[in-house]
């Protein structure tokens, strides 16, 4: 099968920090359109991750697409998974969202980015979302959710505003993965 991966680009690049432009509802039927969801959905994939930004690969547009597999999890103990709130989500996308915060409460986890490679630290975000956004039909969507998966939307959206979670993270506790591995989870 041919590869229809793009390059995920790195923190320092301006496009991560360029607020994202909405699309027209004739922008998102294109063939263009529809060819770059493809490759956005391939290179999540491919990373793997759980969510990417259009600007993650470098375009400037509000685009993103989630999918969260059951098959990412299997390290992760069941108490872990259970404390996170985080279950399976489907593969969908998400095109001019708008994010509401549903909930006063918080909580803070560990989390990284496709863009800040090889690192995570501890990331405080509301427990609860909604999304109003279109999907890859152009069709107005809701997406209602809580734990791990409105983590995911947070983080994502933040993309499309120019933010990525280390400007929100416990900085002194910012980790290589490895040393997380090692240091944290052992805990
Ligand atoms: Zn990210």
């Amino acid at each position: 099968m041919k590869d229809i991966t793009l390059p995920i680009v790195q923190t320092g690049n301006p496009v991560l920090r360029a607020k994202a432009r909405p699309l027209t509802k004739e922008e998102i039927l294109s063939p263009a359109t529809q060819q770059l969801i493809e490759q956005m959905k391939a290179t999540m994939h491919k990373a793997p991750g759980v969510g990417l930004a259009a600007p993650q690969i470098g375009q400037s547009l509000q685009i993103i697409v989630i999918e969260d597999k059951k098959e990412y999890t299997y390290s992760v103990s069941a108490k872990d998974l259970e404390i996170r709130e985080r279950a399976p989500v489907p593969f969908h996308v998400v095109i001019n969202p708008i994010l509401t915060i549903t909930t006063d409460n918080e909580c803070e986890f560990y989390e990284g980015c496709l863009s800040v490679a090889g690192f995570v630290g501890p990331v405080n975000r509301a427990h609860s979302v909604k999304v109003e956004c279109l999907n890859e039909k152009a069709k107005a969507t809701t997406l209602i959710a809580k734990g791990w998966y409105a983590r995911i939307l947070q983080h994502e959206v933040d993309h499309l505003n120019g933010v990525l979670c280390i400007d929100k993270m416990d900085i002194k506790n910012f980790t290589t993965l490895e040393n997380y591995q090692q240091f944290v989870l052992q805990q």
